[in-house]
């Protein structure tokens, strides 16, 4: 048994990372300022997006995002159960209505045809999720939507470094990313907000700073009137600084992380695959480069009882730490009270919802620790 418990995920953060933000600290410019501009650029560049703004928090960013898009009470928002539950949050915040839609069993992805089967007079906006690193099949949802008349904002908080059909999930519409410790680069907490619409991203800007036109920065540097008017009501969900320097710092190893997940994912995926009760997530058959955010594996049920909860405690036991993306949404004590029609309409989403579980993946991991991993998963399952 391993001596050191093995976390399913810990951020990779050098001591050149932590001088950076110490040398911001010094700086005497601490908020949103100089290293958030070289964060949205750096994104820019590596994602070949138009516009990239930094927020807060990805959720920060879906908030503005869906405001900026105008949802509203009465509107209905397409998105899948099987999500993290801040976007679920924001459209009933919003007075908007989610209708879930099913994912696919083994990629857990939506597709076009569920989408499509959902699409009322009262749809609005349409939120896939490029799931655990892969990517969404885009190109159907996008003909769906302009056929429709629907906006599009793609969750990619598991998706920095993901390529759909050769191009970098980001570069075209409107997409969300997240930084948040566990995701593929961070800043502690932060997020961006891509997009190829200048107005939309004019938005974007004011509605992530009180709704002012520019930010305290933008005064200092552009010699504008401290007395700058809000334009908007906005919300206040701006980067510091102090978080932007280690976004930048990670940008610098992003594919170097990304390659080393992706090391990491395929000898999981060979060592798994004789073992009869663990299934990894399908890949996709269209063009995909995975970012390998999650190691997502489904638990069967065996004879001897073995389900997915017990599996993750007796991994736990043999200090293999491990997680749930996602516990499906609709389950959860408030939908399932406010929207109890929808249990049982989803049956690809239950049945993943009770069985899947994220393997230890990050990129300070070696290749021993997947063999730790492997055993200690053997040795559960013959217990
Ligand atoms: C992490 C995550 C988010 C939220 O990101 P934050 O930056 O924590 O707000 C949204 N959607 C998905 C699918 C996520 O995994």
């Amino acid at each position: 048994m391993r001596k050191d418990f093995l976390p399913f995920s810990r951020p990779s953060i050098t001591e050149a990372d932590i001088a950076s933000v110490a040398d911001v600290l010094r700086s005497g410019w601490i908020t949103t300022g100089p290293k958030n501009a070289e964060l949205e650029d750096r994104f820019r560049a590596f994602t070949g997006c138009r516009a990239a703004t930094c927020v807060s928090s990805a959720t920060g960013g879906m908030h503005i995002a869906m405001k900026a898009l105008g949802i509203d009470p009465g509107d209905e928002v397409i998105t899948p159960s099987m999500t993290w539950v801040s976007t679920v949050n924001l459209i009933v915040l919003a007075g908007a209505t989610p209708v879930f839609v099913d994912v696919d069993r083994d990629t857990l992805m939506v597709s076009a045809d569920r989408i499509e089967a959902k699409i009322t007079d009262r749809t609005r906006l349409i939120i896939p999720v490029h799931f655990a690193g892969a990517a969404v099949d885009m190109d159907p949802i996008r003909g769906l939507a302009d056929r429709h008349g629907l906006s599009l904002i793609e969750d990619a908080a598991h998706a920095i470094g993901t390529e759909y059909k050769g191009v970098r999930v980001g570069r075209t519409g409107t997409s969300i990313f997240s930084f948040h410790p566990i995701k593929n680069i961070t800043t502690g907490e932060g997020g961006m907000v891509c997009c190829d619409d200048p107005i939309f991203e004019e938005r974007i800007r004011r509605l992530k700073f009180h709704g002012l036109g520019v930010d305290a920065y933008d005064r200092r540097t552009q010699g504008r009137s401290p007395q700058a008017e809000v334009i908007e009501p906005g919300f206040k969900y701006n980067l510091p600084d102090i978080l932007a320097v280690l976004g930048l710092r990670q940008m610098n190893r992003v594919d170097a992380m990304n390659a080393k997940r992706t090391l990491l994912a395929e000898y999981y995926r060979e060592k798994l695959r004789d073992v009869d009760e663990i299934r990894p997530l399908a890949l996709p058959e269209y063009s995909v480069k995975h970012a390998w955010h999650l190691f997502i594996v489904r638990v069967a049920s065996t004879a001897n009882g073995m389900n997915r909860d017990r599996f993750m405690t007796a991994l736990k036991a043999l200090n293999i730490g491990t997680g749930i993306h996602f516990r499906a949404a609709h389950l959860q004590a408030f939908y399932r009270k406010t929207f109890p029609e929808v249990a049982g309409t989803l049956p690809d989403t239950e049945w993943n919802s009770r069985r899947i579980c994220s393997l230890p993946l990050f990129p300070d991991m070696t290749l021993e620790d997947v063999d730790d991993v492997v055993d200690a998963i053997k040795k559960v399952l013959i217990q």
